[in-house]
C-alpha cells in the first residue's frame, strides 16, 4: 500500500515504461497532466520495479508507514529513496 506514488514532472518523460512494469496494475495514466499517477493505491507491492524501470529517476513510492511494516522495502533501500524524494 501506498500513501503516494510520487512523479518529478521536471523529469519525466511520458515513456509510459512505469505503466508498462507494474505487474498488480496500480498505476494508471493522468492524460491531462501527461504523466502516471496511483489508480489503485492499496494494491501496491512495493516492490519499487517501477522505480528501478524509470529511465529518469522521475518516479518514486511513498510507503503508507501508519499501515503496516515494510522489512522487504526496507531491505531494498527503500528509506533511503524516501528521502531522497523528500530532499529534491
Ligand atoms: S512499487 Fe511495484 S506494485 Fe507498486 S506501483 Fe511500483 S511497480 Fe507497481
Ligand atoms: S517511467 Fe519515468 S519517465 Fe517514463 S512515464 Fe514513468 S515516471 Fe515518466
Amino acid at each position: 500500500m501506498i500513501r503516494e506514488l510520487r512523479v518529478d514532472a521536471a523529469r519525466c518523460t511520458h515513456c509510459r515504461q512505469c505503466l508498462d512494469v507494474c505487474s498488480t496494475n496500480v498505476i494508471g495514466w493522468d492524460e491531462g497532466r501527461d504523466r502516471p499517477y496511483a489508480q489503485f493505491p492499496l494494491d501496491c507491492q512495493l516492490c519499487c520495479i517501477c522505480e528501478d524501470a524509470c529511465p529518469a529517476g522521475a518516479i518514486t513510492v511513498i510507503p503508507n508507514w501508519g499501515l503496516k511494516y515494510y522489512p522487504d522495502y526496507l531491505s531494498k533501500g527503500g528509506m533511503e529513496r524516501v528521502k531522497r524524494a523528500h530532499n529534491g
